[in-house]
């Protein structure tokens, strides 16, 4: 499937539509996910204006600053019309020119930086400004089949950096050293980016959102490895796997391993559509805490997972939202000991009509290097 499927050119008609229905007259989006998702068009942030401006009804315009105007016109996307502005000159009146009808509400980027939010206050007094996501969110909270076919693709690239992990993750080396090696296998296994690296070697595994240090690798210590980056389509990879390296694992941590294992796989087997996200959490916490580590399992099971890193669905206590098919998230569990180790596992799923479908494929026992 090519980026016609992934940015078809329905999608600005339907996303008019859902503003429309929603009360809003138009959605103003910056760069960053959303504005991807509609055109293809992977925008720079900057102090210069690129910003979609999608009427409810009407014709769609993408304000460029003129020396971007060719990446623009080389996005996939269509069906918008491309409008410059000089370097230097205001663009905030292209954004009112682009709107004729009455605005009273509009609908702005979640990320949208506070500057533009201010300036378009000025440019279109007495409109109302809410968030975009409230419409585009249940466009892109299922996934199209080429949606899927580029997370799995995603998913197949970040598998392959962990099967060559014996290459890097030695006792001795430090949790730089092993990124460092990671990032480039990243990029070379097909991703346009790294979004980040968590090599969490001993007690820095207990430590969820541990990015690297220059502590070296002890001998049969525990590894939490996290990794995932943005393929050339946009969308992401996110895979954790827990390794052992030299020596055998202290026992204790052989045990909840186990534990761990037991939930993410009870967890995986769980998904199906009319789950609830907050039930799926259960299942994987419920086998936690029958085993006493209830209270080590300091996160929601997991996160949806697209053209952003961390979108809707979220697994978590309180979402009572039904699971689709369509749906894409992290199975993620994981169980911290602090000042000891930690382990975590997490695969990819997306929710079918059968069930859910691993994006991540190799092996969630512990890896013993
Ligand atoms: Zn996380
Ligand atoms: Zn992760
Ligand atoms: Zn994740």
């Amino acid at each position: 499937m090519g980026t016609d499927d992934l940015y078809p050119a329905g999608r600005l008609a339907e996303a008019q539509r859902a503003a429309a229905a929603a009360g809003l007259d138009a959605l103003l989006l910056t760069p960053g996910s959303d504005l991807r998702y509609l055109t293809g068009y992977d925008a720079r942030e900057g102090e210069r204006l690129t910003c979609l401006v999608l009427p409810a009804e009407g014709e769609p315009t993408l304000i460029v600053p003129v020396l971007e105007r060719p990446d623009a016109e080389a996005a996939p996307g269509t069906g918008y019309r491309i409008v410059d502005h000089a370097d230097g000159a205001d663009p905030w009146p292209l954004v009112r020119a682009a709107l004729p009808g009455p605005v009273r509400a509009v609908g702005l980027a979640d990320r949208m930086w506070a500057q533009q939010v201010l300036a378009l206050r000025d440019v279109l007094p007495g409109a109302a400004q809410r968030l975009a996501s409230d419409v585009l969110r249940e466009m892109r909270i299922r996934k199209s089949p080429a949606e899927v076919a580029a997370l799995a693709e995603a998913g197949a690239a970040i598998d392959a950096v962990h099967r060559r992990m014996a290459e890097w993750l030695r006792p001795g080396r430090t949790e730089r050293e092993v990124a460092a090696d990671l990032a480039a296998a990243i990029r070379a296994a097909g991703h346009a980016t790294v979004d980040f690296v968590i090599v969490a070697a001993g007690p820095n595994g207990a430590s969820p959102h541990h990015g690297v240090s220059d502590r070296p690798i002890g001998v049969g210590e525990p590894v939490v490895v996290d990794i995932g980056g943005t393929m050339p389509s946009g969308y992401r990879s996110d895979c954790t796997r827990t390794y052992v390296a030299g020596g055998p694992a202290p026992a204790e941590f052989v045990h909840y391993y186990e534990v761990l294992w037991e939930a993410q796989r009870a967890a995986v087997a769980a998904v199906a559509p009319g789950v609830t996200a907050e039930a799926l959490d259960a299942v994987a916490r419920d086998v936690i805490t029958a085993a006493g580590f209830g209270d080590a399992f300091l996160h929601r099971t997991g996160h949806g997972i697209g053209l952003d890193g961390h979108e809707e669905p979220y697994v978590v206590t309180g979402n009572p939202r039904p699971l689709e098919a369509g749906m894409a998230f992290s199975v993620e569990p994981g169980i911290y000991l602090a000042g000891r180790h930690g382990a975590r596992i997490e695969d990819i799923v997306v929710c079918t009509t059968d069930g859910g479908q691993r994006l991540n494929t190799t092996p969630t026992e512990l890896i013993a290097l």
